[in-house]
């Protein structure tokens, strides 16, 4: 399907005290274009200001969660413009080098996803299949996973050159000894190796994802909306009192380091590879 007849990127569902965000490029396993981000954060609003909303659920339509960021379907879009809402950094289409992809990257994936993590109702992430590198930032800037018993996640990033993706939480979703193999190797951790280290709040079988994750957020629901948001603020604060906030700053520091150094070395800042060349290459690396 051509990006042409692709309809909308994002749907947004509202089911009893709950809405549901729902990345829709099923025919790209939900690959992330700055498209899908600016209409997640539109669909985030939406679910903020609707008083009657009480939880968030963030779902993939299809076999996989997200593939990740957008880096090479035919609607990949990074050298357009938005209308950018949070003025994090200026536009970046206009700019060259660091110039551009630090104001791009501070916009559309850190800073993003931090104001995602802020929203001040409970937000899950209902995952199956694939979720990889970009897909990680979506989930993980929820407050807990649900994942279905084929989920896996993954960063292979490292491959690139590059250490993890900009929402650097692996350190803190996971142990840091666990976050160091998940880097060095890119394998795959599983459903059940991912509830182990307390990535993921609970496994279910893949037809009983959906019914299991509405009557958890069911129950949410039921709390007081203020209640939920004191709540929410004071364990994001704690965890950034372990690190988390300032440490990801440091990290997006290298991770832009490392895209000027390839940028330099090599043909692109992501070291020549595109979707098709790191699937094969993951693929090669779990063969052997
Ligand atoms: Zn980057």
């Amino acid at each position: 399907m051509s990006e042409q007849v692709e309809q909308d990127v994002v749907t947004y569902e509202v089911r009893g005290h709950v809405a549901v965000v729902t990345l829709n490029r099923p025919q790209y396993s939900n690959a992330q274009n700055s498209k899908v981000t600016y209409a997640l954060d539109a669909a985030f609003v939406r679910a903020v200001d609707d008083d009657a909303v009480k939880v968030i659920v963030l779902a993939g339509n299809g076999k996989h969660f997200s593939g990740g960021h957008d880096i090479g379907t035919p609607g990949r879009d990074i050298d357009q413009s938005f209308d950018r809402k949070a003025v994090i950094m200026w536009d970046h289409t206009d700019k060259a080098g660091a110039d551009s992809r630090i104001a791009r990257e501070s916009e559309v994936y850190l800073g993003m996803c931090r104001r995602w993590r802020e929203i001040p109702k409970p937000m899950i992430a209902m995952v199956q299949g694939a979720c990889i590198a970009g897909g990680l930032m979506l989930a993980w800037s929820c407050d807990f996973i649900v994942a279905s018993d084929d989920a896996f996640f993954s960063d292979p990033v490292v491959r690139m050159g590059i250490p993890g993706v900009e929402y650097f939480a692996h350190p803190w979703v996971m142990n840091p000894r666990a976050a160091k193999e998940f880097l060095y190797t890119g394998d795959r951790f599983d459903a059940e190796r991912a509830l182990r280290l307390g990535m993921v709040n609970h496994v279910v079988p893949r037809d009983e994802l959906t019914e299991f994750t509405f009557a958890m957020a069911g129950r949410i629901a039921k709390m007081p909306r203020f209640g939920l948001a004191l709540t929410k603020k004071a364990v994001n604060q704690c965890e950034d009192l372990m690190g988390q906030r300032a440490g990801m700053d440091s990290v997006f520091g290298l991770h832009h380091a490392a895209h000027a150094h390839n940028g330099e070395v090599d043909v692109d800042s992501l070291g020549g590879l595109d979707a098709r060349s790191m699937a094969a290459a993951n693929s090669k690396a779990e063969q052997a």
